[in-house]
């Protein structure tokens, strides 16, 4: 098909001209939904927060309102994700709201736990404790179990440990607080040291 240089000029015009017009049509559509619903995070607070579910430590954006989380996303000025959360991490707000299957309403997730647990030897069912309760016989354990297991003395050498015991760190933790859990960790005799988060 031969096409003349002002044929050309016309049909290039009119594709332009369509292609505008689409847009002006879809931008308008857009502000005029933009006009109707308040926006999602309007009057909220932000708290920024650390993903907990890997040993990553992806910084978060919780968006918060009357007390209540509205939206959780990446947040852009972390220097580890800067913005972005893999699929785990984009589905942190899922422990504290979930989506009920059936009618779709938001609701608290009836798995989050809020207060200690704690299931006594021979029993199948757990029961609450206080956090001082839970605290001080997490401590009298410890004590119990290193005091039974020590080792002061191997082969004529002093050795002062425990095998009985280890401890095993999670991501959350920063520099200064595994610094404090390796001595304390060390002053009981503790030699199996670990922590989810080689970074
Ligand atoms: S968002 Fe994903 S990669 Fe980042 S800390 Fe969470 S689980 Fe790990």
């Amino acid at each position: 098909m031969e096409l003349s240089r002002r044929g050309f000029l016309q049909a290039t015009g009119l594709a332009l001209g369509t292609s505008l017009a689409y847009e002006l049509s879809t931008q308008s559509q857009a502000f005029a939904l933009e006009g109707d619903a308040p926006f999602k995070l309007v009057n909220t607070e932000e708290y920024t927060n650390i993903c907990c579910y890997c040993s990553g430590g992806c910084g978060s954006i919780c968006s918060v309102r009357d007390g209540e989380l509205v939206n959780l996303e990446g947040d852009a000025d972390h220097p580890i994700n800067r913005g972005g959360l893999c699929s785990k991490g984009a589905t942190m707000s899922q422990l504290r709201n979930i989506v009920t299957e059936d009618t779709r309403e938001i609701v608290y997730n009836p798995n989050r736990m809020t207060k200690p647990m704690v299931r006594r030897p021979g029993t199948s069912q757990w029961e609450e404790i206080s956090w001082d309760d839970a605290l001080f016989e997490i401590a009298r354990h410890v004590k119990d179990t290193r005091d039974a297991n020590f080792i002061a003395e191997e082969n004529g050498v002093t050795v002062n440990r425990t095998e009985a015991i280890a401890s095993l760190g999670g991501s959350q933790q920063n520099n200064e607080e595994d610094y404090l859990i390796l001595k304390s960790m060390r002053s009981l005799g503790v030699i199996a040291l670990d922590n989810q988060a080689r970074v």
